[in-house]
């Protein structure tokens, strides 16, 4: 078995286990999710409950969580598409290559440097 070339199987293995970190954090938000939910579900009933408004920031802050991470899920489900496809380390914007060492800080990356900080 010869070395691993860029972008290949390297890239593969990265983002599988991106894929796994984030299902794990999908996993646990969901749990903290449904747990905030019913905790505020039983505290329903008292209308003059103090910590009624802290309990629905607190489902709202995990609803968000849980919605950012299921669309990193969806980052990379593209991203291996687009390794699949040959696509994969190249700036969906410019076309140019995107930096190993961000691919390797973000798999899921599908623009470059330059175009991801034009957008901000
Ligand atoms: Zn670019």
């Amino acid at each position: 078995m010869t070395a691993a070339s860029p972008g290949g199987l390297a890239a593969a293995q990265r983002l599988a286990e991106e894929r796994a970190s984030t299902e794990a954090r999908i996993t646990s938000l969901r749990r903290d999710f449904d747990a905030i939910v019913s905790s505020s579900a039983s505290a329903a009933d008292d209308e003059h409950d103090p910590e009624g408004s802290s309990t629905a920031f607190e489902r709202q802050h995990a609803a968000a969580l849980l919605e950012q991470a299921q669309e990193h899920l969806a980052e990379i489900a593209q991203a291996e598409a687009r390794l699949a496809a040959g696509s994969y380390g190249r700036c969906e914007r410019c076309g140019r290559p995107i930096a190993a060492e961000r691919l390797a800080a973000r798999p899921a990356a599908s623009t470059c440097i330059a175009c991801a900080s034009r957008r901000h």
